[in-house]
């Protein structure tokens, strides 16, 4: 995996810049200017950064990659979702996609180009993993999509929630996402509260078991079936971790620090629709207080799966109702852009846009 060459100026916490400039013979509390040069007054011009000396800009820009990523791409959905392109220093490119509600714009970003997963109803999943994003290619989707927002809707627009959906297993590339994660929450920093950061894993059982070590963010665990043979048709990684490995570890997540754990639940025509998928979740989620996400299949012109019935999915979000979960249906954003995980990214590949100008469709 060919990572670029300069580590991005986005990949350090506060701390760890601190510890960098230290260690150069710089003043360590520089850092926290250079966090509020960046995090709080979005100024990435270096020279401007009136007091920070000229030597540690110099530095800086001789030894990291100072520029955040940047915006190749983007449209806008009528209901409001923008999708955005963002492309990497070395032209990798991931999708980001800014989704808003009465009150909050959350931004979904990506965690690998690619991945390595190879759920069979997920397009990323066809793609294979190309390589894993530096913490500060993570910010730097935040970073670039804030700027562009400024740039083009209102000069205080701010994205007030993370959600790890985007492209790429999370956990896979578990300490860029853990810095990242750090950064996010920084209080000198960008400053957002760890209830408003949700983190989804297709369910990696050996990171599950390390998450307490890690920032105390929200969990969503990808379960799509409840049965091993379906989940294994879906998500090969369930014949390593099948669902007891999984429920198992999830016993382990110290639930109080991580405050919900949340089960996304994939409704696919015909395959895990049934009265039998009900009866194994309600004997799988034995805890009253689950909270089940469910989201109708986003059909794309490869995929193989169907999407089930608006009567079928409101049936199958009653009948868990009935049983006392509490149940949502993800409505589906921006079908018009192909917003759903790695479908950007493959119309992108068929039309290669990457060689247009920014667009707005
Ligand atoms: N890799 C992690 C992180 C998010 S994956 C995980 O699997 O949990 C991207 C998200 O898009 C997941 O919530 C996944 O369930 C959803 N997704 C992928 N393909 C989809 C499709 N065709 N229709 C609807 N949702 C899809
Ligand atoms: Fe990877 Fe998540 Fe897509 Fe599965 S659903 S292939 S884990 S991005």
């Amino acid at each position: 995996m060919k990572m670029p060459e300069k580590e991005s100026l986005f990949s350090f916490t506060l701390e760890g810049l601190r510890e960098e400039l230290q260690s150069n013979g710089f003043a360590k509390f520089s850092a926290d200017q250079i966090f509020n040069w960046l995090y709080k007054r979005w100024e990435m011009d270096l020279d401007k950064w009136s007091n920070v000396s000229a030597k540690i800009k110099k530095h800086l820009l001789e030894n990291y990659d100072c520029t955040p990523p940047q915006v190749a791409w983007q449209a806008h959905s009528i209901d409001g979702t923008r999708k955005f392109l963002i492309a990497m220093s070395d032209k990798q490119t991931v999708e980001a996609v800014a989704i808003p509600a009465k009150d909050r714009l959350t931004l979904c970003v990506s965690s690998q180009v690619g991945c390595a997963i190879g759920c069979t109803f997920c397009h990323t999943g066809t793609m294979g993993l190309k390589r894993h994003l530096q913490a500060g290619e993570i910010i730097g989707q935040y970073v670039a999509v804030t700027l562009w927002l400024q740039q083009n809707v209102a000069p205080d627009e701010r994205l007030t929630n993370i959600v790890f959906m985007g492209q790429g297993e999370p956990l896979h590339n578990f300490d860029n996402v853990k810095k990242a994660c750090a950064t996010f929450m920084e209080e000198k920093g960008l400053s957002i509260s760890q209830r408003k950061i949700t983190l989804s894993t297709s369910g990696l059982v050996p990171q599950i078991e390390k998450l307490w070590d890690f920032p105390p963010v929200n969990v969503a665990i990808s379960l799509h079936a409840a049965h091993n043979d379906i989940r294994t048709e879906l998500m090969p990684i369930n014949k390593a971790y099948d669902l007891k490995r999984l429920f198992e570890a999830l016993k382990q997540v110290p639930l109080k620090a991580h405050r919900r754990i949340t089960y996304e639940y994939i409704l696919i025509a015909d395959l895990n629709d049934r009265i039998e998928d009900i009866e194994g979740l309600s004997a799988l989620l034995t805890q009253k207080e689950s909270k089940v996400n469910l989201i109708p299949f986003n059909e794309y012109p490869e995929s193989k799966f169907k999407r089930p019935s608006n009567a079928k999915i409101a049936w199958f979000q009653n009948e868990l109702w009935e049983r006392g979960y509490v149940c949502t249906v993800r409505t589906t954003k921006g079908d018009d852009i192909l917003a759903a995980c790695g479908q950007l990214k493959s119309m992108e590949d068929r039309l290669n846009l990457w060689n247009s100008d920014v667009i707005e469709v």
